[in-house]
């Protein structure tokens, strides 16, 4: 099993990010670094968590650890949090896929239902792509289930001198290009 350090899905560590308050102790005892990198969520202590049977919380926290589990090729948890009233009969995940970069634009719930606006940065070969989409969430028995979206995929090209969507924080053109 592949080590990960930080969480494919690129959540913050807020406790981090807190910093006069009483949860600054708790920053500290993660270690004082000040880069991005260490900012980010470990994979354990954030989807690995849902991908070993913990509730997601919030749509939200649902939609990323889907895109976590397509970064990793969990075909059976995706199914599992897809709505059984949704969920395709079958479901094959391109090896030559790399999912690279999530960016959430926008989420809202409301009762049981919830959706999550996100850009989504994957390349295949040499060639890269924006997934852009507005999934839909539903609660089945309490709990938080994908069931469909509307989607657009977009051939893009990185900027040469643009961060590398990967989130090393080098260029692009010295990074994964
Ligand atoms: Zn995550
Ligand atoms: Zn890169």
């Amino acid at each position: 099993m592949q080590v990960l350090n930080s969480c494919p899905c690129g959540a913050i560590d807020k406790a981090i990010n807190v910093k006069g308050s009483n949860m600054g102790s708790q920053g500290k005892k993660r270690g004082a670094k000040s880069s991005t990198a260490s900012q980010m969520l470990s994979y354990r202590d954030c989807c690995q968590l849902l991908h070993e049977g913990q509730p997601a919380h919030s749509a939200e926290a649902l939609m990323r650890s889907r895109y976590t589990a397509y970064a990793l090729g969990l075909r059976d948890y995706l199914i599992h949090s897809w709505h059984p009233d949704y969920c395709p009969a079958t479901l094959t995940l391109p090896i030559e896929t790399k999912w690279r970069q999530l960016i959430i634009n926008s989420q809202r719930e409301q009762g049981d239902e919830g959706e999550v606006s996100f850009t989504a940065i994957y390349s295949q070969h040499d060639r890269w792509y924006r997934l852009e989409e507005a999934s839909r969430f539903k609660k089945y028995h309490q709990h938080w289930k994908y069931t469909d979206g509307d989607a657009q995929w977009l051939e893009w090209q990185p900027g040469q001198n643009q961060p590398c969507p990967c989130g090393s924080g080098k260029k692009f053109k010295r990074c994964c290009k």
